[in-house]
């Protein structure tokens, strides 16, 4: 591994990744999830130095991409350490690919100075503004879960701040356990000050990607879990409005890197993202909207095999900036679980039933296929079929929808993913846990007075709030 001397790779915009300039010690800022339903005020702090920055913390905040609250602290007015601005990258292999970079550095500036160089990170969420700290607390996964796992399936080393406020190195040979427990942990067993993982090296910076039209609901998923077969790259987007031989119409999206030969001679070029100016009024998406939105999109897709730019096709959403601020001041929430394989297909197809029913359609509704459960303790994946489901908040109903969509998934054998949840109760989440005790365990040991701590452990684990 040679050692770099650190360097900043790139910037991003402020909103998106505040870098340099001196350090802040604790303003008081009011923070929210992507979903923006809850507003909590805390004394952020930041800075380059994530050892300084983390002392006497209760929490580590990325770039806020979880949904709920997994990056809020449990009580108003608490410390939390915001890491965006230790962004460095620490050592580089060409040889090997291995890469060390702090907390703060994102797939966004990994993207933007490897991918040229031909490198990728081996697992991408489905937006690339999401730090390495976020990244391994969630144990991200993304279109290539079916094959690739998760991201902690390539990380080697991380090097934590625990409850105590020592500073400890873990890997699969170093304490193993803290190291499975803090991959999709949230935050929770300890600080990430920086991480080592592997790249992917790559054929050409493009993608060749295929799209297919999909009738129906049964025929979309046969051909997901066909396309994973073939392909290394997998979703589908569901209309989840569409009724009747039309219920689950949708999208399949597949994909692979481009061969060299295939790929246009220039990288692929930075995208203009425009913003959704300012805050939409709360109705504004509701079940006709949603319907015209479905129709056209359903209509203007381009089926067939072409080659296309990395950004759109693996961060579509990240094409317009802010565009959480479309739900409005009431927020949305994303309910996303996993239904195990057997009669993942029937389950699926119970939810969004229910949904319509409720009146409680998904705008974005996204099913993909997940391959084999990794090491991280609480991580989310598992054999089976994932869907996420953004649902814009209604106070009245929103709690209600998500308890009934929880026993559902209980009766299936499933559970949820802990960076978009908002609305899970404890008791509901201690059913679809069996590995909760043997996280427990760990963060017991490496944390006993729970320093550590954030408004989902309250909210989830029974924390003191
Ligand atoms: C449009 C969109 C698409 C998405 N698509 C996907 C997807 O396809 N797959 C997927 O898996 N996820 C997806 N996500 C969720 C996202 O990847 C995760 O929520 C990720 O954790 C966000 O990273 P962040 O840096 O914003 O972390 P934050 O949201 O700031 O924090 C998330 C958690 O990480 C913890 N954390 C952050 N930094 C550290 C650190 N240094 N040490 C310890 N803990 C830390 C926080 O305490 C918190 O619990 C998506 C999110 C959005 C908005």
């Amino acid at each position: 591994m040679h050692e770099t001397s650190p360097t900043r790779p790139s910037r991003g915009s402020p909103s998106e990744n505040r870098s340099g300039g001196a350090p802040s010690e604790h303003c008081l800022v009011p923070l929210s999830g992507w979903g923006r339903s809850t507003v909590v005020w805390a004394r952020e702090r930041s800075g380059e130095d994530l050892e300084q920055v983390t002392r006497d913390v209760v929490l580590c905040r990325g770039l806020g991409r979880s949904y709920g609250d997994a990056a809020l602290p449990a009580r108003e007015g608490e410390a939390i350490a915001s890491t965006i601005r230790a962004n460095r990258l620490l050592a580089f292999d060409p040889d090997a690919g291995v890469l060390r970079a702090e907390a703060g550095f994102s797939i966004h500036e990994l993207v933007r100075f490897f991918l040229p160089r031909g490198w990728f990170a081996p697992v991408s969420p489905g937006t690339q503004f999401v730090t390495l700290g976020g990244a391994i607390a969630a144990d991200v996964h993304g279109k290539a879960h079916h094959q690739q796992g998760c991201f902690g399936r390539h990380l080697r080393k991380l090097r934590m701040r625990v409850g105590d406020g020592s500073i400890v190195e873990c890997s699969r040979d170093q304490h193993p356990e803290l190291f499975r427990a803090t991959q999709g942990g949230m935050g929770l067993t300890g600080h990430i000050l920086d991480a080592e993982f592997q790249l992917e090296r790559l054929p050409s910076p493009w993608i060749e990607q295929e799209v297919e039209i999909c009738p129906d609901l049964h025929t979309l998923m046969g051909r997901l879990r066909e396309a994973g077969d073939e392909w290394p790259f997998t979703v589908s987007w569901v209309d989840g409005f569409a009724r009747g031989r039309n219920f689950g119409r949708g999208v399949v999206v597949k994909g692979r890197w481009a061969r060299a030969e295939d790929a246009p001679p220039t990288p692929p070029p930075e995208r203009f993202r425009p913003a959704v100016p300012f805050e939409m009024p709360s109705g504004l998406l509701n079940e006709s909207t949603g319907r015209l939105f479905y129709e056209f999109y359903y209509r203007m897709q381009r089926r067939g095999r072409r080659v296309v730019h990395p950004a759109p096709f693996f961060y579509p959403l990240d094409s317009i900036r802010h565009w959480n601020r479309l739900y409005g001041s009431r927020g949305f929430t994303q309910y996303q679980c996993v239904l195990p394989e057997g009669d993942d297909i029937a389950g699926a197809q119970q939810i969004f039933e229910q949904l319509q029913r409720e009146h409680a359609i998904p705008f974005l509704a996204v099913v993909k296929d997940f391959g084999a459960e990794g090491e991280g303790m609480l991580s989310f994946p598992r054999s089976g079929l994932t869907l996420a489901l953004d649902i814009p908040i209604d106070r009245d109903r929103t709690q209600v929808i998500v308890d009934q969509l929880n026993e559902r998934v209980i009766a299936h054998g499933g559970r949820i993913y802990l960076a978009k949840d908002a609305f899970t109760r404890e008791v509901h989440f201690r059913a679809m846990e069996p590995r909760l005790a043997d996280w427990t365990r760990v963060r017991e040991k490496w944390d006993p007075e729970h320093r550590i701590r954030s408004a989902l452990a309250v909210r989830l684990l029974g924390d003191e709030a």
